[in-house]
């Protein structure tokens, strides 16, 4: 066609050959090049009756260019709407109608003669002759399967992308070139708690108040806009106002928006907060575990589990074990002594790796200087990295052992010290036993002193002395295993200290006279009371008096005065005699403490006379002063709490503690017999009517003959014990009234109680002199319980 501009002008005949021929030529290249191109091409004359096909169209529509020709175009050319599958308006019907260029309608199916349909993209122009005039359709048609193909691959990328984009958890925002944001995912709007609204069509700098104004990121948009080659892990620690102080991983590349053209930018926002608190605390953490490991007071070393190796060890191991750090490594544990060789520290690492840890209590060790060390050995199995390693934690426990053998010791030693407090109190309970017999037969001896002999006199006074001296021994030691086991209970009443006091020189007056020496008295002219154990008191005082008779030559001389200085009552028991060393002086009232004496021990003593002295003063809230130097003399001092004013006003002064006494029918009993017969003696001869018995069955016989009123019966009988007797006696309406009078060598209350609840009036402890006797027979004149009587 647009050959016809060059066709030449000849004459007539060759014009019209020459015009054949140029037409043919041009049918020709017409042909040939509607069958080359890629696009199909059908024309139709003016009434749309197919006029050709090229080669394209016919594959496309299935219609062959003979098949086809002066059929409708409709028929040959059929397409229906992609989507709602009805025919479309064939734009070749229009291009004719309108004489217009007629684009096609998007997504319309062509359907091919054997039904197949394909997309097509199409177009359609009329075709006008040399006057202008419509002559028919040219009808350009291209299959696009394949370019639909390409853009729903391109379109399921670009919604995998987003739904990528949009279920990510990290914050991601799509930025124009302009930082104007395009979009942002649901993690972003929540992680900065914006809303899309506020953020799409916005400058990033600009969003949430400024928020995201960052200089940082202002030069990393910056730099990523000039320069494509995408940003990665770029952190950034900024201060939100209403998320608070986070820190940021950004990660920022360009990308080619969809029209091929622009740009975007991507930014992917990684919140690292907690990531970086985590590693802050295990940093911490290990920092904390390393300064643990390297103070710890126990020995530490850590091993590859895979070659038993030491790998780490802390710096106390090396006080443990004798070696340096670096030469603990790579050791295994028995080349540093903690097992006695190869095969036992072998077995160890077995049983390690079976039961995931093993403890040795006590573990000896020589370590390497040779020190003997017994160690706690503690060992784990554990996991780092995929790894096993075993820790061992080694604690030098000589120390402990070595406190816990003295504790056994200790033990030991204060079993020890039970049992001979024990055997002390069993020893004078025994030796008590024997004294009393002999005490009353002295006293009786005594009571004849006009008519015996020189020599009688002499041997008689010297059983007296001994026997004194016995007896407070013997109280000594009694004493002081009750002071010792905790089993002293005072007696207390409101006593004239005087009293005591005179008390206690009637029982040293026979020492003090055997040795010639001298006591000056001085006693106030008032009494003196106080609030105590009268008979405890005493034994304070005679203690102290022995001690200035024994302690001082003959022929000595004794200072005793009482008095009252302000709140107490002070008593002070001076000697000349042979004094105390200053080095003995601080100890002097510790137990057994004694001070050299010659081999023949004649001062005697068992060193506890002090100790008991001061422990009952002590019980009285008093306290014991000593002063003395050796050869100038010693003095003892006793302070004791005096009697408030208003109590002592209401006391009278009674000297008189030995009231008058009337004859009584005395039933003795005790199978002891000289303790029996030496008590019906003393008796006798103080005027009473006596019988002596020997058990308790004989006991009840002579009561209910002889209906004595005084009964004085041992506890101790076998057969019927006094117990038994006392209740039995008491069903008895004569003896209902009897004074029964319990003699025992045990004084604990609970052997008071037992007495009393067995019918006895009082209970008189073993040995009694002859004078605690008579109080008792006092008591039972006056039918009164007298305390003192009861007591020793
Ligand atoms: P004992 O007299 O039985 O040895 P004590 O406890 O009464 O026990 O006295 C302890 C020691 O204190 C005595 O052995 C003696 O060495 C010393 N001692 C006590 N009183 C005096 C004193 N008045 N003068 C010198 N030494 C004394």
């Amino acid at each position: 066609m647009a050959r016809s501009g060059v066709s030449r002008v000849d004459s007539s005949d060759t014009r019209e050959r020459a015009s054949d021929e140029e037409l043919r030529e041009q049918r020709e290249w017409l042909r040939v090049t509607l069958s080359s191109i890629g696009d199909a091409v059908v024309t139709t004359d003016t009434e749309g009756s197919v006029t050709f096909l090229n080669p394209v169209a016919e594959s496309l529509t299935g219609w062959t260019q003979e098949e086809a020709a002066g059929i409708p175009l409709e028929r040959v050319f059929k397409i229906v709407n992609e989507e709602t599958r009805r025919a479309v308006e064939n734009p070749a019907t229009r291009a004719l109608r309108e004489g217009l260029i007629v684009g096609l309608a998007n997504h319309t199916l062509l359907v091919a003669k054997s039904g197949t349909e394909r997309p097509i993209d199409d177009s359609a122009a009329p075709i006008r002759g040399a006057k202008g005039d419509v002559t028919g359709v040219v009808l350009v048609f291209r299959d696009v399967t394949e370019r639909r193909r390409q853009e729903r691959k391109i379109q399921d990328a670009l919604a995998y992308a987003q739904s990528i984009v949009a279920t990510v958890r990290e914050p991601i925002v799509i930025l124009h070139h302009d930082l104007r944001v395009k979009t942002a995912n649901r993690s972003f709007y929540q992680a900065f708690r914006v809303s899309p609204e506020e953020t799409e069509g916005h400058l990033i700098y600009e969003l949430g108040n400024r928020q995201w104004d960052i200089p940082k990121l202002r030069s990393m948009l910056e730099s990523i806009r000039g320069d494509a080659s995408p940003f990665q892990d770029f952190e950034v620690e900024h201060d939100f106002p209403v998320i608070g102080r986070r820190i940021m991983l950004l990660n920022a590349r360009r990308v080619r928006e969809g029209d091929g053209i622009s740009e975007l930018i991507l930014l992917a926002i990684e919140d690292i907060t907690d990531r970086r608190l985590a590693e802050a605390e295990l940093r911490d953490s290990e920092l904390r575990y390393r300064r643990l490991f390297e103070t710890a007071r126990d020995g530490i070393l850590i091993l590859d589990a895979a070659t038993g190796k030491i790998t780490d060890t802390n710096p106390f191991i090396t006080e443990v074990l004798g070696y340096t750090q670096d030469e603990l490594r790579d050791k295994e544990l028995w080349e540093i002594g903690l097992f006695e060789d190869k095969g036992a520290s072998q077995r160890a690492f077995r049983e390690l790796q079976e039961r995931g840890h093993i403890r040795y209590d006590d573990l000896p060790l020589e370590n390497r200087g040779g020190r003997r060390v017994e160690v706690e050995f503690v060992s784990n199995v554990y996991q780092v990295d995929h790894r096993s390693v075993i820790q061992c934690n080694i604690r030098d426990i000589s120390e402990r052992r070595q406190l816990e053998r003295a504790r056994v010791q200790t033990e030991a030693m204060a079993d020890l010290h039970r049992r001979k407090d024990e055997f002390l109190a069993m020893l004078s309970h025994e030796l008590r036993n024997p004294l009393a017999p002999i005490m009353n037969a002295v006293h009786l001896l005594g009571l004849e002193r006009d008519s015996e002999t020189a020599p009688q006199q002499q041997a008689r006074s010297i059983i007296e002395r001994q026997v004194g001296q016995l007896r407070v021994l013997v109280d000594d030691l009694l004493e002081i295993s009750r002071i010792t086991t905790g089993r002293i209970r005072l007696h207390q009443e409101d006593v004239d200290m005087r009293i005591i006091v005179k008390g206690a020189l009637e029982t040293v007056e026979p020492l003090v006279s055997q040795r010639k020496q001298q006591i000056a008295v001085s006693l106030p002219q008032e009494p003196v009371w106080l609030h105590g154990d009268s008979s405890r008191l005493e034994q304070v005082v005679v203690n102290l008096l022995t001690n200035a008779a024994k302690y001082s030559d003959e022929g000595g001389h004794i200072g005793l005065s009482l008095e009252q200085e302000e709140d107490d009552l002070v008593l002070r028991v001076a000697d000349s005699g042979i004094g105390i060393a200053p080095e003995l002086l601080p100890r002097i009232f510790d137990l057994f403490t004694q001070a050299e004496r010659s081999l023949d021990r004649s001062q005697g003593g068992l060193g506890v006379g002090l100790t008991v002295a001061q422990k009952l003063v002590e019980m009285h809230g008093g306290r014991v002063e000593v002063s003395s130097a050796l050869g100038k003399g010693s003095e003892f001092t006793v302070h004791l709490p005096k009697l408030p004013r208003g109590r002592e006003s209401q006391r009278q002064p009674t000297e008189a503690r030995h009231p008058q006494l009337r004859s009584f029918r005395v039933l003795v009993v005790d199978d002891n017999t000289d303790q029996a017969d030496s008590a019906a003696l003393l008796l006798q001869r103080m005027g009473h009517e006596v019988r002596v018995v020997y058990s308790g069955p004989t006991a009840l016989e002579a009561a209910v003959d002889f209906l004595p009123e005084v009964m004085l019966m041992d506890i101790g009988l076998p057969v019927i014990d006094g117990h038994e007797v006392a209740r039995f006696l008491r069903q008895d309406d004569r003896l209902k009234n009897a004074w029964m009078i319990a003699m025992s060598g045990y004084g604990q209350d609970s052997d008071r109680e037992r007495s009393h609840a067995a019918g006895f009036n009082l209970h008189l402890v073993k040995p009694f002199s002859p004078r605690e006797l008579e109080e008792a027979l006092a008591a039972a004149a006056g039918k009164s319980s007298w305390r003192s009587a009861l007591r020793r």
